[in-house]
């Protein structure tokens, strides 16, 4: 079985147009990238499954969109301005830069060798600040936000007072966030800019730990229906050393990335510590008045915090396979579940002459309501095959001599490419048969 490394994912992302470096006609910037015609609809894909699963599946959530810049204050009750920081150190020798956590200070520098190079460790903020204004002085000074979430605390009142929940509930919110990462390697998994898909569930303190083993069900059940395969995804419980001191438990769920086990998303119980906060900094009460115990409190949260742009990159890991066909040929195929691929259907026609291409072209405007859809008839129909294969497109619809005749068309499934004959008429409900009851094929399923 060959190696799946990183950097070939990198170079799949980058000729196939999934992923490019930013502004990288100038040299790049690091830590920040472009999602590219195919990357665009494979994240849009993650997300607005994430979203209809998180709203429109569950009873009692509702999702919001705050703004990225918000007032300092939020901040400081956050703990993000005090608190909010990595250990860095310098290597004097050839200035490169690391995590002092990330690694051994008594080993000579990753990057150049040298011995004793390495300057004291310093705490340096993650926080991406700017100027609100005219003046740039300090009482203009603001943050780009570095996570979604305290958006939605912030806005807890006005949900509550606008919309008809009632505690338990649950709000959700997809969006960027910013961080001054010192290392950023590893491709987009992290990045100074990037996404979360964040669900805040406010409950009645002592009901907490039923919802937070509910949460951790319905998050790890969330990647399995995307086609991870489970093998690859793991808990982690965070030991006394990494739980923040107001959390009463944390529980990552890790992926097995080409580098090793990482984490992809946090379900943390966060007790009241951030309502509580916000109470005391902004001096508004956060209480919620219980309808029906008519007790009032501050509810407790439970969150699930995942990286949107991080799960991009477990899609792609997962679904990239070297496969050896028989005869000894080797496709390279993504083999993503359809509901996340970025293209679900190609329609081709076997030859483009004899009026072929033409049904072809019909066929695939029609199919354009109900699935993503692409048309190709340039070049050999098995290297359109592969070209669809590496991309992750599960289904090709080909249209040959006789689908002039009886009206018929093949349609390959991607990961065992077999093909079966199917009537026009029956091409969709065939096609959406096939994704609900799809199961990755090929050998490393
Ligand atoms: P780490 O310890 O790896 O820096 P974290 O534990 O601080 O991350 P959280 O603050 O819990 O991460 O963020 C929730 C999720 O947001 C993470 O699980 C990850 O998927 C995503 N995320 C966080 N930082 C980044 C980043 N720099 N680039 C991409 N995704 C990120």
């Amino acid at each position: 079985m060959a190696e799946i490394t990183l950097e070939k994912i990198v170079s799949l992302c980058k000729r196939r147009g999934f992923i490019f470096q930013s502004s990288e006609i100038y040299g790049g910037l690091n830590g920040a990238y472009d999602y590219g015609p195919l990357g665009v609809e494979l994240k849009n894909n993650i997300r607005d499954f994430w979203w209809k699963e998180m709203t429109r599946l569950h009873d009692d959530i509702v999702g919001i969109d705050s703004s990225i810049l918000m007032h300092p204050r939020v901040w400081e009750a956050s703990g993000h301005v005090q608190n909010f920081s990595d250990p860095m150190v310098d290597c004097k020798q050839c200035k490169a830069r690391f995590r002092s956590d990330q690694i051994d200070l008594a080993a000579p520098c990753p990057n150049c060798g040298t011995r004793d190079s390495f300057t004291e460790p310093r705490n340096f903020n993650l926080m991406f600040s700017t100027h609100i204004g005219a003046a740039s002085d300090a009482s203009s000074k603001i943050y780009l936000r570095p996570e979604t979430a305290q958006g939605i605390y912030a806005d807890f009142k006005n949900v509550v007072s606008s919309s008809r929940v009632k505690v338990p509930f649950g709000i959700a919110q997809v969006g960027k966030s910013f961080r001054n990462e010192i290392t950023t390697k590893h491709f987009i998994f992290r990045s100074c800019e990037f996404e979360q898909m964040e669900m805040q569930w406010f409950c009645t303190p002592g009901t907490d730990e039923k919802w937070f083993a509910y949460w951790k069900e319905q998050r790890m059940a969330f990647y399995h229906k995307i086609g991870i395969r489970p093998s690859r995804l793991r808990w982690h419980q965070h030991g006394a050393d990494e739980l923040a001191f107001y959390a009463k438990d944390a529980y990552d769920i890790q992926y097995l990335f080409p580098m090793g086990w990482q984490e992809l998303e946090g379900v943390h119980n966060r007790t009241d510590y951030d309502l509580s906060q916000h109470q005391s900094f902004s001096g508004k009460d956060m209480t919620y008045l219980d309808p029906v115990s008519g007790e009032r409190y501050i509810p407790y949260v439970v969150e699930t915090s995942a990286g949107l742009t991080r799960t991009v990159l477990m899609a792609l890991s997962d679904a990239y396979e070297e496969e050896t066909l028989e005869g000894g040929d080797v496709r390279t195929v993504l083999r993503f579940h359809p509901l996340i691929a970025p293209i679900t259907v190609a329609v081709l026609p076997l030859v483009k002459k004899d009026g072929l291409a033409e049904v072809a072209r019909e066929l695939e405007k029609d199919l354009r309501d109900e699935f993503a859809t692409f048309y190709d008839e340039s070049g050999a129909i098995g290297r359109r095959y592969r070209r669809m294969d590496e991309i992750g497109t599960p289904y090709c619809v080909t249209v040959d001599y006789q689908s002039l005749e009886d009206k018929t068309v093949t349609l390959r499934h991607r990961d065992t490419m077999e093909q079966v004959r199917v009537s026009i008429t029956n091409l969709v409900a065939s096609i959406k048969g096939a994704t609900a009851s799809y199961t990755r094929g090929g050998s490393e399923a």
